[in-house]
């Protein structure tokens, strides 16, 4: 069994990592770091070097929100562990390959976890796709920031990435099932005034000659919406809640219990067996180049309560 410690005892850790982990028989949660989060059920250290000190684990899932990512893998890389990155990976491209650089150096694992990748119906979708000519593709992605991160102050402040913080879950989709690479052609981002991340966002990108539109939005109510339509000669696929549904030409298709997280430390454990790692940043490249090129566009404050 592989010792493995959460850094960043959040949300997401308590969710969906630590019943993830306690599930696989090829893992044993072995403690946290998180400098305030407290816990019965397994030991929280402050910082990396209080873990290490108490018995250094084999590996680490750092669950930090982003900003606090790259310097924790840079620790455990130098201390000898092997990593699992939470999206999105790093805050740029750069620094996640200079961690691959570095993985590569000191022997270990280097794992970007893309959970949306392994929704139920991203398979199935990917499949079909590859026979078929793709005509257009609409990413409809709108959620109520304040029922799913409710007081995450850091989401809309630098390095939080925003509505990209759901909406590269969209992307890592379509960089997966999409058979020509994505380009960002226009980008409109809505910033409130006082933050410094978008709060909702239309996008124009290409996937070879085939038009992508993203709309997405952190301040819908109503029926909450991680839709990907894409038009082909033979129906409309639908991938609906985030990949974890499909339907073709109107028809549900089934595609199994959606298990996004399991799936993710199967893969990390299969990685390790083999010395090897699989550092996946299509999806951060397109948001970089989005935040980069895009037309920002002051809104109305925004205020968790
Ligand atoms: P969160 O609830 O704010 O949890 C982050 C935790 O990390 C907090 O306990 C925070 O402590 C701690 N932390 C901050 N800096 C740290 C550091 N340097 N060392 C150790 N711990 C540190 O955020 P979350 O929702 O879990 O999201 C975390 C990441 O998971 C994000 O990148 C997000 O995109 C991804 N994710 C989230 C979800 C979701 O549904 N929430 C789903 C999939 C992926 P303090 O609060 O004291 O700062």
């Amino acid at each position: 069994m592989l010792p493995i410690a959460i850094i960043g005892l959040g949300k997401i850790a308590r969710d969906q990592h630590v019943p993830a982990i306690r599930a696989d028989g090829r893992f044993q949660l072995a403690g946290a770091v998180d400098p305030h989060a407290q816990s019965d059920d397994v030991p929280v250290y402050p910082d990396l070097p209080a873990l290490l000190a108490a018995g250094a684990p084999a590996a680490v899932a750092i669950c930090t929100p982003p900003f606090a990512r790259v310097a924790m893998a840079r620790e455990a890389i130098a201390a000898g562990l092997h990593v699992l990155l939470e999206k999105p990976p790093g805050l740029t491209v750069d620094d996640v390959t200079g961690l691959e650089s570095l993985a590569r150096e000191a022997g270990v694992t280097l794992f970007t976890a893309w959970h949306s990748q392994e929704a139920a119906g991203v398979d199935a979708a990917r499949d079909w796709l590859s026979q078929r000519t793709i005509e257009a593709v609409r990413v409809i992605w709108k959620e109520d920031i304040r029922v799913w991160h409710p007081g995450q102050e850091w989401i809309l402040e630098a390095g939080g990435f925003g509505v990209f913080d759901p909406g590269i879950n969209a992307l890592s989709i379509l960089t997966d099932i999409l058979p020509a690479p994505l380009a960002v052609e226009s980008a409109e981002l809505e910033v409130p005034v006082g933050r410094s991340q978008p709060i909702a966002g239309t996008l124009a990108l290409r996937s070879g000659d085939v038009p992508v539109s993203v709309e997405l939005d952190f301040l819908h109510e109503g029926v909450q919406s991680w839709d990907i339509e894409i038009d082909t000669p033979d129906g409309m696929l639908k991938l609906a809640m985030g990949g974890a549904e499909l339907t073709i030409a109107g028809e549900t298709i089934t595609v199994g219990t959606n298990v996004e997280y399991p799936r993710l430390y199967a893969r990390f454990a299969e990685l390790v067996a083999r010395g090897d790692s699989d550092v996946d940043l299509a999806p951060l490249r397109i948001v970089a180049e989005a935040l980069e090129v895009g037309v920002r566009r002051e809104v109305e404050a925004f205020a968790f309560e």
